[in-house]
């Protein structure tokens, strides 16, 4: 099945707020440093410099607007198979 993996690095992050605000299915701002994160449902990594999360197709154009829109091109996303 084909999936996404979304990269936000924390570290460039200006936590702008965009990200969370044109997808906030997949992004939001953390609690523990205002960085952008991936949502808890569909985060495998968490640090205080980097989140990855997998996200199924349905939300790819939801996170590549989100990933168009940052300022400081801190997010990626990427096809994955599994
Ligand atoms: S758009 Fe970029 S800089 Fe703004 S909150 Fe999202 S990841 Fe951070």
């Amino acid at each position: 099945m084909v999936k996404y993996k979304v990269t936000v690095s924390r570290g460039l992050c200006i936590s702008c707020g965009v990200a969370p605000a044109v997808c906030p299915e997949i992004f939001e701002l953390g609690s523990d440093n205002g960085k952008s994160k991936v949502v808890d449902k569909y985060s495998v990594e968490l640090t205080e410099d980097i989140s990855v999360g997998i996200i199924p197709k349905e939300l790819y154009e939801c996170a590549k607007s989100g990933a168009d829109s940052c300022p400081v091109s801190a997010i990626t996303v990427e096809k994955i198979e599994d």
